[in-house]
């Protein structure tokens, strides 16, 4: 194996050791508190953990943890009441709609029903339009992350070839916007992109955010590539009845090729609940009018 691995799980801590040096600033400075609140409707057991692992990392960072969970059968309006009521709640800074939702309620208008302000996930149609036209926004988590772990790899991103396969509103199209902040010049590709793995050998960095278990080939990837891996897939392990998660890459293989690349588990997903908690404390300082504290000035 030749390439770097690049740590997200590492990188994901000093995130967090950095917002909780913020949150601290602002505690200090300014007796705010930041406040997350967490909404999930069902009980689905994966997202049940995840949003028990993000009210535990919320609360480590010295943030307040609120958690709201609803029935399955919960109404679309019911859950539009919640939304509101937490908008209009001082205390609270963020607020996050676990997704999915079931199928009974429009996602997409209680996404927009959130405060923008409060949009930590930043899949507010309001927040992608200040992405894309260059406004203060707040950012999806997924693609931050990915910027911040290619950003180990080279220290300037500037000029370099970016190609993303996926296209999807809440990885590719703002992770594509957000290397073309940094300069990148960028290719979304997706399933009716033709020569795909020509497309991707063009890439100084690629990402992969598809959701298909090791379909980059290490013969897709540029010698010395940077290679950032957002998939997570579940396939049956070698141990009868046991299950294990990949990515979208083949590991191995695109190891001996790429100059850097993410493993999963251990890279992208880590970051997203980073920066899940750094949006937290940017939007807590945007509705007190505060600066950004200079601990996330890079992040
Ligand atoms: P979506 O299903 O919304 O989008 C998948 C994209 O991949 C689509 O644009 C689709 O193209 C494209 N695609 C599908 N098949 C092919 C193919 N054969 N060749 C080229 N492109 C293809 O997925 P998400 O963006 O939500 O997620 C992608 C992956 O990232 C998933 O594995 C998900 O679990 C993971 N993920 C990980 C996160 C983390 O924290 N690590 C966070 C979010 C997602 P088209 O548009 O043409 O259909």
């Amino acid at each position: 194996m030749s390439a770097q691995i690049i740590d997200g799980k590492a990188l994901a801590a000093r995130v967090l050791d950095k917002v909780s040096e913020a949150v601290e600033e602002l505690k200090r400075k300014h007796g705010l508190t930041p406040g997350l609140a967490v909404v999930l409707v069902g009980d689905d057991p994966a997202s049940r953990v995840y949003v028990r692992a993000k009210g535990r990392r919320t609360t480590e960072a010295g943030m307040k943890s609120l958690e709201y969970l609803m029935p399955a059968d919960a109404t679309e309006d019911e859950l539009l009441a919640r939304v509101r009521a937490l908008n209009e709640n001082p205390d609270v800074h963020g607020i996050l709609v676990q997704l999915p939702l079931p199928g009974h309620i429009d996602t997409e208008k209680v996404i927009n029903a959130i405060a923008p302000d409060k949009d930590v996930d930043g899949f507010h149609v309001i927040n992608a339009g200040r992405l894309m036209t260059g406004q203060k926004a707040l950012v999806p988590c997924t693609p931050r992350g990915c910027v911040l772990l290619a950003r180990q790899a080279r220290d300037d991103l500037t000029g370099l070839e970016a190609v993303i396969i996926g296209r999807s509103n809440i990885v590719g199209k703002p992770l594509g916007q957000l290397l073309l902040n940094e300069n990148c010049t960028v290719t979304i590709a997706h399933s009716r992109t033709r020569d795909l793995p020509d497309v991707a050998r063009r890439a100084d960095i690629l990402v992969a955010a598809v959701g298909r278990p090791r379909m980059v080939k290490a013969d897709w990837i540029k010698p010395g590539a940077t290679v950032i891996d957002v998939g997570i897939n579940r396939i049956p392990a070698e141990e009868e009845g046991k299950t294990r998660l990949v990515g979208d890459v083949d590991f191995a293989g695109a190891a001996e090729v790429a100059g850097a690349i993410t493993p999963v588990p251990g890279g992208v997903g880590p970051m997203t609940i980073a920066m899940l908690l750094r949006n937290a404390v940017e939007a807590a300082c945007m509705q007190n009018s505060l600066p950004l504290p200079k601990a996330l000035a890079d992040i």
